[in-house]
């Protein structure tokens, strides 16, 4: 289902990330946050409960920040709720999302 904004993931990945410089799309370089989510994940597994399946928890804050203040311009650049055009989109990310 198409909506008119990406997730907050999405905005976040579309952006070089301030604190280890990796490339839009690619994942950060926080080997301390994803050994923390391993950690945490095998953790739940062993009592039967599902990984957490939050993304941006592995993305350093600072890429976090830029991705909610790019959707927060988009936001406020689009059209009022009740103006939208069910189905599209008012992002500027463009294909890359
Ligand atoms: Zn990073």
């Amino acid at each position: 289902m198409v909506t008119a904004f990406p997730t907050f993931h999405e905005y976040a990945m579309a952006h070089t990330c301030p604190t280890c410089k990796v490339k839009p799309g690619e994942p950060c370089n926080a080997p301390q946050k994803i050994a923390r989510r391993k950690a945490m994940n095998d953790l739940r597994a062993r009592f039967g409960h599902e990984p957490i399946s939050e993304p941006s928890e592995a993305l350093h804050m600072t890429r976090q920040t830029v991705g909610i203040r790019h959707r927060q311009r988009d936001i406020a650049a689009a059209p009022w709720p009740e103006d939208r055009i069910p189905g599209q989109r008012y992002d500027t990310l463009g294909d890359a999302s």
